[in-house]
């Protein structure tokens, strides 16, 4: 992409995924401060990063606990108030990294990783925000928790762990229209009592936010094609 004023093609199209946030919100009389975006960097490097970061963006989403490894430590020391978000699956024996690494982690669904989770933040002294992701679709290869074992697993986590659930996370399927599963995800956490929801990445989040997504991660139309 042409680069004619100065600005970097990143900088300017997370100028207008802001405002478009912004105008999804109006459009549904929501408070556009109510809608985190989470600037998903993942496969680009902290040079790609620069001008977002530059152009004061602080909250950011990695799906692999090993790639934000290598990037976000330094990073942390220039910019003191960024939040990290892991919005990929967690194997348990990463548990204790991710805990040391992240601010919030999107994708706790299972009891497994639950404990884990819980272990550590103990351990370590940290309290991250949780969101339990739901297998919406049901599809058999997608991480998250069926929906049928939903309230179940939030009253494990809850009673048994003494976790804070901030809220749920989904991510539908590629052939499904969005908008079935950001509903059937907010109906989900009016049951649950949970606030959050995390849903919307590049191409819906605008729907997302009309069906009440506290949180979208949006990557593609942010950093480019990866
Ligand atoms: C990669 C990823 C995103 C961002 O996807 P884009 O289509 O690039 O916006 C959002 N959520 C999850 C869980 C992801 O893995």
């Amino acid at each position: 992409m042409s680069d004619l004023a100065g600005i970097d093609p990143s900088a300017v199209r997370l100028g207008s995924i802001r405002e478009m946030v912004k105008a999804a919100c109006i459009a549904k009389q929501r408070d556009p401060g109510a809608v985190k975006l989470i600037a998903v960097s993942k496969t680009f490097s902290a040079a790609d990063m620069a001008p977002v970061l530059n152009a004061g963006q602080r909250v950011f989403g990695e799906n692999r606990v090993q790639e934000a490894e290598g990037k976000w430590p330094s990073l942390r020391e220039t910019y003191p108030d960024l939040r990290l978000h892991l919005i990929g699956p967690l194997q348990s024996n990463k548990a204790r990294d991710a805990v040391a690494l992240f601010d919030a982690i999107h994708t706790i669904d299972r009891p497994k990783i639950a404990r884990a989770i819980a272990g550590e933040m103990t351990a370590q002294g940290r309290k991250l925000e949780l969101f339990v992701q739901v297998n919406t679709g049901e599809e058999p290869q997608k991480a998250g928790i069926m929906p049928r074992d939903a309230a179940a697993f939030v009253a494990m986590c809850r009673d048994e762990l003494g976790l804070r659930i901030a809220g749920l996370m989904c991510i539908p399927p590629i052939e499904d229209e969005p908008a079935v599963h950001f509903a059937f995800l907010a109906k989900l956490g009016r049951e649950l009592g949970v606030t959050g929801l995390s849903m919307g990445m590049s191409g819906d989040f605008e729907t997302a936010i009309a069906f009440g997504a506290t949180h979208v991660r949006v990557g593609s139309a942010i950093f480019g094609g990866r």
